[in-house]
């Protein structure tokens, strides 16, 4: 896969996309193809043209019902399957995935505006993912062994229940299975709630997941609302714990939602994320990868990097290669290979990220606007990218998530005022630095508010280390044992060794 042209993956589109049009999208409850208990669907349509591309399912409280209690008699079997065992159909999923990579990908760029160049990525991530939590799945339950002179304890860990999982529609496909493939491998069994925006390829996700041999009800997908599916899900006490990624004033209802039934929650949410380039660093790798970090994915990213700080002596020649730069990203169809910004997801979401144009020029930032897409058709979402200079940090741009294509530069003074102004927001989820003074490296990394930080590299994921974000950018952390953590119970078993002292209450 990546090695097709434009016509082709056109051509491939008409094909894959037919069945959404055809008939409406269902919910999969446990293992059956179902429509809403009320019948009512959703339109679905296209950020490239505005087209119908679909009627979906929508899901409210009785068919989120139906899916908790699949999940809930799936548990008593899937809980109990040998690690060994879940590992080889974690695998197969990841087999169909791989399978069926162009596929999704191609649906996920019609579906989402996102472009080929890093969808045909995301796809294959999303195998990765499976293949990565099923090769732990057998040592999940694997504890810790805390001896004392007098007795042994050791900690053994199991699935905690059905949970839900509740995704958002940046990179819809890969984002779910970050969270579907740990909670399989966990043992514990799902119900989906998709974006309303992208709900395509979480039906994919699931086919492939039927099609490896998952037994019917260990993973369901409701689509529909998150006011009315997703609230459901969160407020069902069949549901244990709450997996959710999306925006920082959704994770405040939800945990809400959830208290009456005591939820765990694990939230990944929004960022405004800080690249620190300092003046002894190697500009030209900076340059790139804070392009990379704003300008791909659309800047549809919760890691982007969408606040560069530059030391004030080198600001002046560091922005103007950054417009210079910005003036070549080609924007354009996402099915073409060649394109690196595509169309936004959804009219509202549009609108909000070109009124941040207004608002950077209303606080007196200088806009620098790149190339449009000459071919655009017409009814899409289309952006060109933005990137706003001369800004402070006390403004919007730089406070609020924009989310799109939309890069704020700030100056900085010193190592301080680079450290005051990078955690001056309510976000931290990553931080970006780049210098040629280890010491200074060591010194900024342990003084930003985030959860993760990168040293003269852009954004490359290790799925075996921690992710997640501090403040507004979430609870919690994924990625290799923390995953696992969150979806299992941890219990410690305490054996005496012999005759240690039990005190005697009575005379
Ligand atoms: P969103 O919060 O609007 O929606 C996310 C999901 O929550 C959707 O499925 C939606 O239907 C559901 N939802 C909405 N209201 C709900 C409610 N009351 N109860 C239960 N579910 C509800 O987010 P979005 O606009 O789809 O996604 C963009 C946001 O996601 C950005 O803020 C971005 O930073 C964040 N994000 C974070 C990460 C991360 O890892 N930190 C990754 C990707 C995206």
């Amino acid at each position: 896969m990546g090695s097709e042209t434009f016509d082709e993956n056109l051509a491939a589109a008409h094909g894959y996309l037919a069945r959404f049009a055809a008939e409406p999208l269902h919910h999969l409850i446990g293992g059956e193809q179902v429509l809403s208990v009320s019948g009512e669907t959703f339109d679905n349509s296209s950020p490239i043209d505005g087209a119908h591309l679909g009627a979906v399912a929508a899901g409210d409280a009785a068919d989120i019902d139906a899916a908790a209690t699949a999940a809930e008699e799936a548990f008593v079997e899937w809980s109990q399957t040998p690690g060994t065992e879940r590992k080889k159909i974690l695998h197969a999923v990841a087999d169909n995935i791989t399978e069926r990579a162009h596929e999704i990908a191609v649906t996920e760029c019609v579906d989402t505006g996102q472009t080929m160049r890093f969808m045909s990525h995301a796809a294959l991530r999303g195998a990765a993912n499976f293949r990565f939590f099923a090769d732990r799945a057998p040592d999940a339950a694997n504890g810790q062994s805390l001896p004392t002179d007098t007795h042994i304890n050791y900690t053994t860990r199991s699935p905690i229940g059905p949970v839900g999982v509740i995704t958002p529609w940046n990179t819809p496909f890969m984002l779910s299975t970050w969270k579907i493939a740990p909670a399989l491998a966990a043992g514990c069994t799902v119900v989906h709630k998709p974006a309303e925006w992208s709900p395509f390829t979480a039906h994919l996700l699931a086919e492939a997941a039927h099609d490896a041999g998952l037994a019917p009800g260990v993973l369901n997908v409701v689509h529909g609302m998150g006011e009315t599916a997703g609230k459901a899900l969160t407020e069902h006490r069949a549901i244990k714990a709450i997996a959710f990624v999306g925006e920082s004033s959704t994770g405040s209802m939800i945990q809400a939602q959830g208290a009456p039934t005591l939820k765990r929650v694990h939230f990944e949410l929004g960022g405004k994320n800080p690249v620190i380039v300092f003046a002894d660093a190697d500009l030209d790798r900076a340059l790139d990868a804070v392009l990379f970090m704003i300008y791909s994915l659309n800047g549809e990213r919760c890691t982007s990097s969408s606040r560069v700080l530059i030391e004030d002596s080198i600001y002046d020649d560091f922005t103007a290669r950054l417009a210079e730069k910005v003036a070549s990203i080609p924007v354009g169809h996402p099915l073409d290979p060649s394109s690196i910004i595509g169309p936004l997801i959804h009219p509202r979401h549009h609108e909000k990220v070109c009124s941040y144009r207004g608002i950077a020029e209303s606080e007196g930032a200088t806009v620098t606007e790149g190339t449009a897409f000459a071919d655009a058709p017409e009814g899409g979402q289309w952006v060109s990218p933005l990137l706003f200079t001369n800004a402070r940090n006390d403004m919007a741009i730089a406070q609020e998530e924009i989310f799109g294509p939309v890069l704020t530069a700030i100056p900085f003074s010193g190592e301080k005022d680079a450290v005051s102004i990078a955690n001056d927001t309510d976000y931290g989820l990553a931080g970006y630095l780049w210098t040629g003074d280890v010491g200074r490296a060591h010194r900024v990394a342990t003084a930003l508010d985030a959860g993760m930080v990168w040293v003269n590299s852009q954004n490359v994921r290790h799925l075996p280390a921690p992710f997640g974000g501090t403040k507004a950018s979430g609870i919690g952390r994924d990625g290799g044992d923390w995953s696992f953590d969150f979806y299992m119970e941890t219990k410690n078993i305490a054996i005496a060794l012999g005759d240690h002292h039990i005190p005697a209450l009575y005379l």
